[in-house]
């Protein structure tokens, strides 16, 4: 019994002391935060978001998954790293290896801050209208970019086997390709339109109106606009004072299940 109670009283410890670790960066107990990590990989999810596929991630009602195209581009990247930061918020960029490349510190800050790094290929073409092997190449030559800035050297296996596709144009062979290498693709339930001209308000405007319609799903940005960068403080404030809840998808290795409220 006493055995029973030391290690009840040891597990509460520990659990407390992960909990802090986790909003130790937090300067503010009233910031939106991250309410729970979801695990995900290909062989139960190889392709999600209901843009251009008929599954998306298990997510309950008012539960949103942040994430990023496009860079890293240091002024309005770090901005919203920022912005997510100030909420405790972490989401998921997916980088152009380019880019990467050019900016390996910002990719490990981002890394170190806890964000989840998937991949966008190496120039962001049109991966659904050139050659196929030009495209695989293009894939690759990204994730090898990516890793070698995360970790100093490239590698063919991603570490974090999340691709999203330019443009979402793919090819039902190059999705199978990224399928058998255990690589899940990422589509978007919603997003902001931030490609086309607009304020950041009208931004705000528009991506609010969306989730509030929908009420839950991956949500698209782009970490290269002014106005993207701009809007993110009141656009996760509003996610804040209307009860929506950030949900932070990390890898799983198949067969473990990772999923874990926090
Ligand atoms: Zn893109």
């Amino acid at each position: 019994m006493l055995l029973l109670r030391t290690a009840l009283i040891a597990l509460a410890t520990l659990s407390a002391s992960a909990a802090r670790a986790e909003t130790a960066d937090c300067s503010r107990n009233d910031a939106l935060g991250t309410s729970r990590v979801l695990g995900v990989d290909a062989t139960t999810w190889p392709r999600v978001g209901t843009k251009s596929y008929p599954q998306t991630l298990p997510l309950a009602d008012k539960e949103v998954v942040l994430t990023f195209d496009d860079g890293p581009n240091p002024p309005t990247t770090r901005k919203i790293l920022a912005a997510l930061a100030r909420e405790c918020v972490r989401a998921t960029f997916f980088q152009i290896g380019q880019s990467a490349a050019a900016h390996p510190d910002l990719v490990k800050a981002m890394a170190a801050a806890g964000h989840t790094l998937g991949h966008h290929s190496w120039s962001h073409p049109n991966l659904g209208k050139i050659p196929p092997a030009e495209a695989l190449d293009n894939i690759n030559r990204g994730i090898a970019a990516d890793e070698a800035a995360l970790h100093g050297k490239p590698s063919d296996t991603p570490g974090t086997p999340f691709f999203r596709f330019p443009y979402f144009e793919t090819t039902p062979a190059l999705e199978d390709d990224l399928q058998a290498r255990g690589i899940v693709v990422f589509g978007a339930d919603l997003w902001a339109s931030d490609w086309n001209e607009m304020t950041p308000q009208q931004e705000l405007n528009l991506a609010t109106a969306r989730l509030q319609s929908a009420r839950k799903g991956i949500i698209l940005f782009h970490d290269t606009k002014a106005r993207t960068a701009a809007m993110m403080p009141d656009f996760l404030r509003y996610l804040r004072t209307n009860g929506f809840r950030v949900v932070h998808i990390v890898p799983r290795q198949p067969g473990k299940d990772t999923s874990a409220s926090r």
